[in-house]
């Protein structure tokens, strides 16, 4: 990002403003809001930890031997976290089966289903408990870089400008395209064929940098490919769950906190952010129909639990019924006892990423072109390895790069695409 110009003499990474907080809402409960501190021995950082996680309403000795679980990962050598720790469930490391149920909801489940869509119950203890141990890394850094988001709509500060900045370099973008076939001999790529935009067409070229989902690579995997990159033969192995959101456009600003809020106890696993109070040079009056003066911004983690008003999941759900469980999932969160924060009067619009088509079909493995966080079950034998850079790419990169950008997070601005 710091190599992406921006205005006179900047850059792109100027434009991440920093986050102080992170926001636990739960559904009839009180809010948790975390800060950043420092502790500097290991007691200290288990001092803190348990002080972090006590206000969740788990038994106390099951925080304590939470925190024990954790400290363990993060004071195990990467051979152990490898050899043993990859075997072995977050679920089962955690003892969860045997825990409460806020246990089970707060600390197996929690913020990793719904910060990175994982389920603990699948998910390796490698994996998991060193997601999460960042997760606290970050929240007691001495330099409180916590949490970093935009100044702005992403391709106003980030995606536009190093577009701009990658033509002014010679790359041709083929928006639209699809990677079809990855042509090879032996163990060289040959040629690459898209489909899309201007129709077919073969992209020949010096090197080749394959920026694909995996779930996308895997069946463009020939056996020649495999057979070269051996690491890379596992890729239909490799689990991968879905991950989108949508934006709500409000007519008065509701910061909720300045950082990202996670819904508990929502079934889809939300999370949330409220963008205004990041993007400080924003004019919102200038976007849409001048209207709209909040965008609160969520992703939904969880696309096969039911939901609270339909009882479906979001996999089987229409556009409306998504925005209107969303609504409701949030509400549960942020409206309790007399305190209401959100008020469906007060939405102005609201946009579901595109990329979702209907009906949502639910067999296939990642039907949608909806993003995806790729989970990797417990075998690290099966996951890519760097190494297969060096087996099979080392002689093929660069020339025209077919790039395509999907959404993220802060993508659409408030009336436009
Ligand atoms: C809802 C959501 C919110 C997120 N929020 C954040 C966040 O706030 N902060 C953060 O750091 N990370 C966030 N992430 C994670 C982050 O977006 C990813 O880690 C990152 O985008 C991965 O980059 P990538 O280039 O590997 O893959 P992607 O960004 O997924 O890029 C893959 C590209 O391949 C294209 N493509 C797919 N099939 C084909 C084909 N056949 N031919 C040609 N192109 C194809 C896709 O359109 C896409 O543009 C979020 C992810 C999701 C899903």
């Amino acid at each position: 990002m710091k190599r992406i110009p921006f205005g006179a003499g900047g850059n792109a990474f100027e434009n991440l403003t920093v986050a102080t907080r992170i926001l636990l809402a739960r559904a009839g409960q009180s809010e948790i809001i975390w800060l950043a501190r420092t502790p500097t021995t290991l007691e200290d950082f288990r001092v803190f930890l348990i002080e972090l996680l006590t206000p969740l309403g788990v038994p106390k000795d099951e925080v304590i031997f939470f925190v024990g679980r954790l400290l363990a990962v993060a004071t195990s050598c990467e051979e152990r976290r490898l050899r043993e720790y990859q075997k072995i469930p977050w679920w089962d490391f955690i003892q969860a089966p045997q825990m409460s149920k806020a246990y089970q909801a707060y600390l197996g489940q929690g913020p990793t289903r719904s910060l990175v869509a994982m389920r603990a119950e699948e998910s390796s203890t490698r994996t998991v408990g060193v997601t999460q141990l960042q997760l606290f890394y970050d929240l007691i850094r001495p330099d409180r870089l916590f949490d970093r988001l935009l100044s702005g709509p992403t391709n106003d500060v980030w995606i536009d400008l190093w577009v701009e900045h990658l033509r002014g370099l010679g790359v041709d973008f083929h928006f639209g395209a699809r990677v079809t076939k990855i042509g090879t001999t032996g163990s060289r790529v040959t040629t690459v064929s898209i489909n899309g935009g201007a129709g077919e067409a073969s992209i020949t070229a010096d090197y080749y940098i394959a920026a694909l989902p995996g779930e996308v690579m895997a069946p463009l995997m020939n056996d020649e490919l495999k057979r070269a990159a051996p690491s890379l033969a596992n890729l239909d192995y490799l689990k991968t769950r879905w991950m989108n959101g949508i934006q709500f456009f409000l007519k008065d600003d509701v910061p909720l906190a300045n950082g990202h809020v996670i819904y508990l106890d929502s079934p889809w696993a939300l999370t949330s952010v409220s963008q205004r109070q990041f993007w400080a040079n924003v004019d919102l009056s200038q976007y849409g129909d001048g209207g709209v003066r909040g965008i609160l911004s969520v992703d939904v983690s969880d696309w096969e639990a039911p939901g609270i008003i339909l009882g479906k999941p979001a996999q089987e759900c229409g556009a409306d019924q998504i925005k209107d469980e969303v609504w409701a999932q949030l509400k549960q969160h942020l409206n309790t006892g007399e305190w209401r924060q959100i008020d469906y009067a007060n939405l102005q619009s609201w946009f579901l990423d595109p990329d979702i088509t209907f009906p949502i079909q639910v067999r296939l493995p990642m039907p949608n072109p909806c993003s995806s966080i790729l989970q990797v079950r417990c075998n690290t034998d099966r996951r890519p390895r760097w190494s297969w850079k060096i087996s099979l790419w080392h002689r093929i990169m660069c020339g025209p790069i077919p790039i395509s950008l999907a959404w993220r997070r802060q993508t659409k601005r408030p009336g436009g695409r």
